[in-house]
């Protein structure tokens, strides 16, 4: 058997008991924001810099093994870009000063100076002109990675949303020409719907605006909230559907209907650019074709707020002072509470819990490591189904008096369907089944 997740050995530390989280944090913007200090998923350092706590990272880890398993499907290929970027390769893109101050830049002992990289177009075309041209044969290439990026935002806010270190998924991919530029361009958005639809929050994709980044056309994706900074403007005529920012007159950019036009505010949660040459060309990105004549790759660039998903979806789904979290990324999908110490229910059911654990986590693979005990038994049932409830786990199994009957009956709460059975340890298995969206 399985070592048991427990409670009482993961750090949490809870800071406004249930009746007090109307207090205000100071610095916090958003509901997201404020329930993940209040119930240690997440910790702030300094001004838009966090600490992930256990229960914060091992959601970001289920996060991360869905983009990684999407990705590598359409052969994205991991590797690690150092994050000390130097300045020159800004220069010669010439984004060191569109960019400006919301770069982050140091310099070291020898006064070079470098950018702390908020994302890596330049960086990847220089590692492909630093080693002689690549054949044609090996394209397209998709290279990815995960790691902290960095921007000097001037106003830090909604906590991991718009944060001056964060988590992003950048990938970029490199090609002979524009046509199979496009049509992997078009690979890696059906990736992302894919990815997008395993994490189970509901997203749009849109026509989007290419900004700094430049090139000739761009995606984002978006959860849909009022909480959200960007318009979405939709068209009610024909099937546009973008960025409030595309948009250059007051009719539709497709079918140019006047007053057909309907706004909505989402979080962008993902952006996908067509570049072009913009990087490869000023950087010397090249390849060679099948008469080893010389060409320049044609780029594209794809990034996944990692970090900004997290809390992005603990926006949309949950309520005023309680977390509620998609199955596919909450940190366990099940808390076990057994009775408290020394009460009559202790004594009439002993170990079941555990018993109980190792038995749901044999019957469903995709619950192991997604069960969780609560063995502060110190505390009443009370006490810890209001911590349950909060942190979110979407199934509170509650041991009491019924677990003593000659077929033990366990309580079981579904917070995503607000109701509460009671169920014989095979239904309570098959219910966890056939109600959990993991996939
Ligand atoms: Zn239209």
């Amino acid at each position: 058997m399985g070592v048991i997740n427990r409670l009482s050995g993961i750090f949490q530390p809870i800071t406004v008991t249930a009746k007090a989280s109307n207090l205000t944090h100071k610095g916090v913007t958003s509901k997201s924001q404020r329930l993940m200090l209040e119930l240690g998923i997440l910790q702030q350092a300094n001004t838009g810099c966090f600490h992930f706590l256990p229960l914060g990272l091992k959601s970001l880890n289920k996060l991360i093994n869905i983009v990684d398993e999407e990705l590598q499907n359409i052969g994205g290929q991991k590797m690690i870009f150092p994050t000390l970027v130097k300045s020159d390769l800004w220069e010669k893109s010439g984004r060191a000063s569109e960019m400006g101050p919301e770069l982050l830049t140091l310099q070291d002992r020898r006064d070079h100076k470098y950018i702390l990289a908020p994302t890596h177009e330049e960086t990847a075309s220089h590692l492909l002109s630093s080693i002689a041209p690549i054949s044609y044969k090996t394209l397209p290439l998709l290279l990815y990675q995960i790691t902290s990026k960095f921007r000097d935002e001037m106003k830090p806010r909604f906590g991991l949303i718009r944060s001056r270190e964060f988590i992003m998924k950048d990938m970029y991919s490199f090609d002979l020409t524009q046509d199979t530029a496009l049509e992997t361009y078009q690979k890696v958005c059906s990736s992302y719907n894919k990815i997008f639809k395993k994490v189970g929050v509901k997203f749009i994709k849109v026509l989007g605006h290419s900004g700094t980044m430049g090139g000739n056309l761009s995606h984002e994706y978006h959860f849909l909230t009022d909480k959200g900074e960007d318009k979405i403007v939709k068209c009610s005529k024909c099937d546009f559907i973008g960025n409030q920012e595309v948009l250059t007159d007051t009719g539709c950019p497709k079918c140019k209907s006047e007053n057909s036009l309907t706004y909505e505010t989402g979080i962008e949660v993902a952006h996908t650019f067509m570049l072009g040459e913009k990087y490869s060309k000023p950087l010397e990105a090249n390849c060679i074709d099948k008469n080893t004549k010389k060409h320049t790759l044609q780029m594209g660039s794809y990034g996944i707020g990692i970090s900004r998903i997290i809390a992005a979806s603990l926006e949309c789904l949950s309520l005023e002072k309680e977390l509620r979290w998609p199955d596919s990324i909450a940190p366990y999908n099940v808390i076990i509470l057994p009775p408290k110490l020394g009460s009559k229910e202790e004594s009439l059911i002993g170990n079941l819990g555990e018993k109980l654990y190792h038995n749901l986590e044999s019957a469903f693979p995709c619950l192991k490591n997604n069960v969780l005990l609560d063995d502060r038994t110190s505390y009443t049932i009370g006490r810890r189904f209001i911590d349950a409830k909060r942190t979110g786990y979407r199934y509170i199994i509650v041991l009491n008096k019924k677990c003593g009957d000659a077929i033990p009956l366990y309580e079981l709460n579904d917070l995503h369907k607000d109701q509460q059975l009671y169920l014989s340890e095979n239904d309570l298995a098959k219910y966890i089944k056939e109600n959990t969206d993991f996939e």
